[in-house]
């Protein structure tokens, strides 16, 4: 069966299994409008895409995060750890988006090599070999699908941690759950 988005207008329409949870926190501060509280400690992770169009609505100190194309964590595992362990983190919020780069990244690498030619001063064939070592470590077929497989990927690792994969409209700033 798809992952399929389902927007978040209401409390009540929040997955029965993340209320009362930070996730929902998330949700309500993002979406909904709710009044900022004060917070001394972190209460979520999230994981989201390095994209410059997005920023979340959330009061100081709610959450940690780590952004990296895709909101792919497989090379952050320290910091989620980190998190955890230090940071006493019982939920992870991960956040795809639409129109990600690190979906059909292949097909953008004349431009990345030009790029990095042109504005890092590489050599080309630096750039290449750089491009192809790296992009098949970060290229995504899907935006939602990979969030989802990374929830999954992590849930095996963390067994006693939350987490939810959640979805960024570029286009309204908002935030969906995604049905597994
Ligand atoms: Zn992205």
């Amino acid at each position: 069966m798809r992952n399929q988005l389902v927007n978040i207008n209401t409390v009540n329409d929040i997955f029965v299994e993340y209320r009362h949870t930070p996730i929902a926190l998330l949700l309500e501060f993002h979406n909904l409008n709710r009044p900022f509280a004060s917070y001394t400690q972190a209460q979520l992770l999230v994981g989201m895409c390095m994209d410059n169009r997005k920023h979340l609505h959330i009061p100081d100190n709610f959450s940690y995060i780590i952004r990296s194309g895709g909101a792919n964590l497989r090379y952050s595992e320290f910091k989620v750890s980190y998190a955890i362990s230090v940071g006493g983190i019982q939920y992870i919020a991960l956040i795809g988006h639409n129109n990600c780069g690190m979906v059909n990244l292949h097909a953008r690498k004349e431009l990345f090599i030009n790029g990095l030619i042109k504005n890092a001063g590489w050599e080309r064939e630096r750039a290449e070999e750089h491009f192809t070592s790296f992009a098949p470590m970060f290229e995504i077929d899907n935006e939602i699908d990979f969030v989802v497989s990374e929830a999954k990927r992590l849930r095996v690792k963390y067994p006693n941690v939350t987490i939810a994969p959640l979805f960024y409209n570029v286009e309204d700033n908002r935030l969906s759950m995604i049905q597994e």
